[in-house]
């Protein structure tokens, strides 16, 4: 191969890209951005960003220097619009079309919003780092009260930040307990509970009908508050909608590859065509007999490892075997989840207390097999425990 094109900016692409070097690719490495911005990562625009204690240079997911030194052409600002159907050429908005022999989608997803808040003031998603300094704004213009619609972890890392700035936060999510269908019903409730600790309320199992709105200053209209399904309006000067994301898919339209809520790939990332490769959250893989997305930033890393290999080998061998690692920190307390764990398995207590906020668990299925580690404030143990408790899949087999 002697061009391979990425196309996403953030981490994925970038991920795949130091893949691709580190797997010998000594070729032309062309990486398609659609943001303005230098790749940045996204954890902390919910967390330390949001709250104002590092800035853009500290979030960047390549300098200067990595620049150089993968021999990057960086094409920023420029929007993919098209994959011929062979994979050969990615043609740009501008009608620039670049030669290629390979391709990596990593166009990853976008935040799904509520239907008619499109430019309503005061409503906001949190996907990107636009998005992130426009939140801050409006969080630090008085004291807002804030409404939340999602109390998924971007939901509550938020509600985390906006209560550390001394907000008043209200949570709204559909679910009886909210988490529950990741972390399963004991461990989801042990995270929940520290809303209520930390003085945020939640109100789970609420339905949302629409907004109130009030006209803004410019003639256009303001939020005033989020309606619900019972017929009460919980008022609110900023509301934040965190209810998933929807992959980026639209450029793939003629491409020939199945698009289906993401881009189906086999299980070693590979898609319908050999010289196209799918990672992060766009990538939708087979998994025994289903297929599911990822959107957690450690398997695009793993992915992009997988993928890179299977790219320049030009077909599958290496498979992606997840380690299921995903972490969130919400009120001071870091949350760590390693494995594959369903909501219905019994849940052990292996260290600490769950009411002190600090604690370590590990879930079991029928078989009394460890499926998963869960740790609750206390990074250290986690480790401990991870490591002795589950073994880490190799990474390509
Ligand atoms: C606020 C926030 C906090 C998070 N916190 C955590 C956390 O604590 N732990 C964790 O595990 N995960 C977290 N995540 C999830 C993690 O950030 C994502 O899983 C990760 O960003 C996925 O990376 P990606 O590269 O696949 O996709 P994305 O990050 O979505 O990047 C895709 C890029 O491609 C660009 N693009 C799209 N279409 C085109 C096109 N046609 N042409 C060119 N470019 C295009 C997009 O604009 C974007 O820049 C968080 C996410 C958010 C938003």
């Amino acid at each position: 191969m002697k061009t391979i094109t990425v196309v996403g900016g953030s981490v994925a692409g970038i991920r795949s890209a130091e893949a691709l070097r580190r797997a010998g690719f000594g070729g032309r490495l062309v990486l398609v951005g659609d943001e303005a911005h230098r790749p940045y990562d996204r954890p902390p625009l919910s967390k330390a960003f949001l709250a104002g204690s590092v800035d853009e240079d500290a979030i960047g997911l390549v300098d200067d220097d990595d620049e150089a030194e993968l021999a990057l052409e960086l094409r920023l600002g420029a929007t993919a619009s098209r994959l011929d159907p062979a994979g050969r050429r990615v043609v740009l908005a501008d009608g620039t079309e670049i030669a290629t022999d390979g391709v990596v989608v990593a166009t990853g997803g976008r935040a799904r919003r509520l239907p008619g808040t499109e430019g309503v003031e005061g409503v906001h998603t949190l996907r990107t780092l636009d998005d992130a300094v426009a939140l801050r704004r409006d969080l630090r213009d008085g004291s807002p009260r804030v409404v939340i619609v999602g109390g998924g972890f971007i939901g509550a890392e938020v509600a985390s930040t906006c209560r550390a700035m001394g907000l008043t936060v209200t949570v709204l999510d559909g679910l009886p307990l909210p988490l529950a269908p990741v972390l399963g019903p004991r461990i989801a409730r042990s995270c929940v509970d520290l809303h209520a600790v930390h003085g945020t309320e939640l109100r789970p199992g609420t339905s949302v009908s629409g907004l109130a709105t009030v006209p803004s200053r410019d003639g256009g209209r303001r939020v005033a508050g989020v309606e619900l399904g019972d017929g009460t309006t919980v008022a609110a000067d900023v509301v934040i909608v965190g209810i998933g994301i929807v992959p980026n898919t639209g450029w793939l339209d003629g491409s020939g590859l199945t698009v289906d809520n993401g881009v189906r790939t086999d299980a070693g990332m590979v898609t319908d065509l050999p010289n196209v490769v799918a990672v992060g959250d766009v990538a939708r893989w087979s998994r025994g007999a289903g297929a599911r997305r990822h959107e957690h930033w450690t398997s695009a890393g793993e992915q992009a490892e997988v993928a890179a290999a299977n790219l320049l080998a030009g077909g599958p061998g290496a498979t992606f075997r997840p380690s299921g690692y995903v972490w969130s920190e919400q009120y001071g307390r870091m949350l760590q989840l390693a494995g594959h764990p369903s909501a219905h398995d019994r849940v052990e207590i292996v260290d600490g207390e769950v009411g002190d906020g600090r604690f370590v668990a590990r879930y079991l299925d029928g078989e009394g097999t460890t499926t998963g580690v869960f740790a609750m404030g206390d990074p250290r143990a986690f480790g401990r425990f991870r490591r002795s408790e589950l073994r880490r899949p190799a990474a390509a087999a």
